[in-house]
């Protein structure tokens, strides 16, 4: 949702975690925030993408070879 004020368009953004639905105003200029906060939200899901990647990691053979 893109709402304009007078000087600047500001940018409505639902937060990209997954147990969170918060939604915050983006007002970073390239406007690529993701998250409601980049230290709550932002920091689990780094450590869940870390520990996506640990898992998929080739290993010689998972579970399903
Ligand atoms: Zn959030």
């Amino acid at each position: 949702m893109r709402l304009s004020s007078r000087t600047q368009s500001i940018e409505i953004r639902e937060c990209a975690g997954p147990e969170c639905a918060l939604l915050f105003v983006d007002t970073s200029r390239p406007g690529k925030r993701r998250w409601c906060s980049s230290t709550a939200c932002g920091g689990k899901e780094r450590a869940a993408a870390y520990r996506r990647r640990k898992r998929t990691e080739p290993d010689g053979g998972g579970p399903e070879a």
